[in-house]
């Protein structure tokens, strides 16, 4: 089986040939990042466009590195959300006019599943797992009884990890996304600023970093007005701790109570260098294997598209020509 996955939620124009759910056969990645940068985040107008521009020859470059003619496709798969509206109509519909020119199926597949589901080509997924998702617009902790079958059971209650980041990493002055600078410098740091922690209710799985970035604020703003400098790299690392203690904290406590075969880490937050080293730590001494992406899976690309788009073509789901992208699309009924 070869499925090609079309990626365009956000701003990565990505196409990836699957063999198998598990061989990636391309991966191609356009990332627009750099154009965004200079407005400081992704303007959703130039996202759409630019996905325009780039889908065509990415999808020709994802067959030639796969070595394929669209003759040995069986399938299409395409992001149906969440994401971008504008962004996902042009994956939508690359995806569908493809489908109907070949004749081949339609696979509709959530993006974080396909998060989720880029740990499946790095080793065969045991059930039930614990999946931690922290990306630039979730952190969710989510059960996964059988393949494809996800409840969330905690989630954040106002900023994403990875947004979090992000704008702390602007009051700090660091290039977007600040996520990966805010690792760097939290690993230089000789001292840390200690920040809050927000656990919530004791029972509870959810998650909440606004508080913390306002304290991180807080700190730099009462700095300034006394004429004092301080060091963002302490300051980094007291963030940086206090949003890992919480995140590791609490997956630990639901891989024991679900009785969890792995922990699956998933999204762009998972490059995440103090994470995945705590995370280590912690599952060795649950005796639970953690499961990481390699970092190229980590943030978005369509070869983990192209992973959980097996699940349905297992189950031979299909969408009709006349499925919508959903901007708002939820995890377990996706
Ligand atoms: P979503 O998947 O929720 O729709 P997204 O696709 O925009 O959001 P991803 O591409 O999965 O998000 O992840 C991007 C986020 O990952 C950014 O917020 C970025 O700052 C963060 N990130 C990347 N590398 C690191 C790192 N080393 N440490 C912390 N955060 C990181
Ligand atoms: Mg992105
Ligand atoms: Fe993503």
């Amino acid at each position: 089986t070869y499925i090609m996955a079309i990626e365009t939620s956000c701003d990565e124009t990505a196409v990836a040939i699957i063999e198998n759910g598990r061989i990636i056969r391309s991966n191609v990645v356009s990332s627009q990042i750099d154009t965004h940068r200079l407005y400081g985040g992704v303007v959703p107008e130039i996202a759409s466009r630019k996905h325009v521009e780039s889908i065509t020859w990415i999808i020709q470059q994802a067959l030639d590195e796969a070595g394929i003619t669209t003759d040995d496709l069986s399938a299409i798969a395409v992001t149906q959300g969440p994401g971008l509206v504008g962004s996902l109509l042009v994956g939508v519909m690359a995806a569908k006019t493809l489908a109907l020119a070949l004749d081949l199926p339609l696979i509709g597949v959530h993006h974080i599943a396909g998060h989720i589901y880029a740990n499946q080509l790095e080793q065969e997924l045991l059930y039930p797992s614990i999946a931690l998702v922290v990306s630039g617009g979730h952190t969710e902790l989510v059960r996964l009884t059988e393949p494809g079958s996800f409840e969330i059971i905690g989630q954040t209650r106002d900023d994403a990890a990875g947004e979090a980041y992000d704008k702390v990493g602007r009051a700090l002055h660091l290039p977007y996304p600040g996520g990966p600078h805010i690792d760097r410098l939290a690993h230089e740091a000789e001292h840390e600023v200690t920040m809050p922690r927000a656990w919530l209710e004791p029972d509870s799985y959810d998650f909440s970093f606004s508080g913390l970035k306002s304290a991180v604020l807080n700190t730099l703003n009462q700095a300034q007005m006394k004429g004092e400098t301080i060091d963002p790299a302490a300051i980094a690392k007291g963030f940086q701790e206090s949003v890992i203690d919480v995140l590791v904290t609490k997956a630990a406590r639901a891989v024991q109570e679900f009785g969890a075969s792995q922990l699956l880490l998933a999204g762009g937050v998972a490059a995440n260098r103090g994470l995945r080293t705590r995370l280590a730590e912690v599952c060795s001494q649950l005796g639970v294997p953690l499961i990481v992406p390699p970092l190229s899976l980590c943030t978005d690309n369509a070869a983990m598209i192209g992973a959980a788009a097996q699940l349905k073509w297992d189950k031979q789901e299909f969408v009709s020509l006349d499925f919508k992208a959903d901007p708002m699309l939820p995890l377990e009924t996706w």
